[in-house]
């Protein structure tokens, strides 16, 4: 048994939790602001569920322990998006164009990125928050001075995101690409694994395998992209386990939080298999309706959180064995909740081709 000491206890830490009972590992997620200090001995493990942190008496005592935090070093490149971008182009992996911003007015911007670009902070952004639509008209305040880089707009087809590990041997392994549906800058919904794109599936892990192996990674590492014609260009890294990756809890014989707890603690990992296809659904600003529990092949997770606008407070997996058996419960489940809902069931619909 190991004891797996996670920084964060939001809802990614408390599925780490969930998923390091069958392995017998003590998973202990912290409580950034907590007062009490969890005595950290040499044999336990520390990882994370979230790339930025605050200075914490928490997260302090967590960094005094480096040696036994996993990939702390690529979390630091990565929670950085200038890094993190230089880092991608140090591996030739293709991104979106960009560049790091400080005092460039936005004519200039315009004229390097196009007519519309985006500002994005470098750091804390989440869930479409931290980020600019701009023009060349666009007046760039001092805050976005620095703190920031330009990226220009990419005329995606799709959104696709690939979940990668990596074990203490430097085995890798992959689960599909999966689809992904953003409103406002925000994941409302993931399908796995679309036909169309399988054929994009080698360019993604040889992608991800540089980063992997860039880093001397262990664990779970998230890699999000746009899909232009045949090329992927990656959007972002996560260095843990990902939102993207929650399909798996009901589409894979062992999810992206075994997987992880599995790379970290040097117990083996396999190829993952996928069971069917499965539409993930974030639940964001809706209230938990137990009518979801009766919809076959749902599988519902729901956080405890107080419901607000805009804020995640649950997700439902639906599995079904092929393509034509999910478009009933996906709408039987999504014509009951409000706007923005009805953009994912047209999305869904026309992945489905229905
Ligand atoms: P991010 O915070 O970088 O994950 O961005 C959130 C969402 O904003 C993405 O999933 C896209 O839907 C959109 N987005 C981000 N960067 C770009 C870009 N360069 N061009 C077009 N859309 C973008």
């Amino acid at each position: 048994m190991s004891r797996i000491v996670v920084l964060g206890d939001g809802q990614l830490g408390k599925m780490l939790k969930h998923a390091g009972m069958p392995l017998n590992h003590d998973v202990l997620p912290q409580n950034l602001d907590s007062e009490s200090l969890i005595a950290i001995s040499p044999n336990d493990i520390l990882t994370v569920e979230r790339e930025h942190w605050p200075t914490t008496a928490v997260t302090d005592h967590l960094e005094d322990h480096a040696s036994q935090f996993a990939n702390l070093d690529a979390i630091r490149v990565m929670n950085d998006r200038k890094t993190q971008k230089a880092t991608l182009d140090h591996l030739n992996i293709s991104t979106a164009p960009w560049a790091p911003i400080d005092q460039q007015p936005a004519t200039e911007l315009a004229q390097q990125f196009g007519q519309r670009f985006l500002l994005k902070k470098r750091s804390g952004g989440y869930d479409g928050r931290g980020q600019m639509w701009c023009t060349a008209e666009t007046i760039i305040d001092a805050e976005w001075q620095g703190t920031s880089i330009a990226e220009a707009a990419i005329g995606f087809e799709e959104e696709v995101s690939l979940v990668g590990m990596r074990d203490a041997t430097g085995n890798v392994f992959f689960y599909p690409l999966a689809t992904n549906l953003h409103i406002d800058g925000q994941l409302m919904a993931t399908f796995a694994d679309l036909p169309k794109y399988r054929s994009l599936q080698s360019q993604a892990e040889e992608m991800l395998t540089k980063l992997l192996e860039h880093f001397d990674y262990r664990g779970v590492l998230a890699m999000e992209c746009f899909v232009v014609g045949e090329q992927l260009l990656v959007n972002e890294l996560a260095p843990r386990v990902h939102n993207s990756g929650h399909w798996t809890q009901a589409g894979a014989h062992f999810s992206q939080f075994e997987a992880h707890l599995r790379a970290v603690s040097g117990t083996p990992l396999s190829q993952p298999k996928t069971v069917g296809n499965t539409l993930m659904i974030n639940l964001v600003g809706v209230d938990l309706d137990p009518a979801w529990y009766a919809v076959s092949g749902s599988q519902v997770w729901w956080y405890g959180k107080e419901v607000r606008t805009a804020r995640k407070v649950g997700h439902i997996n639906i599995n079904a064995d092929d393509f034509s058996n999910l478009a009933d419960p996906a709408s039987t489940i999504l014509s009951t909740m409000p706007k923005p809902y009805d953009e994912v069931l047209d999305w869904v619909k026309e992945l489905l081709a229905i």
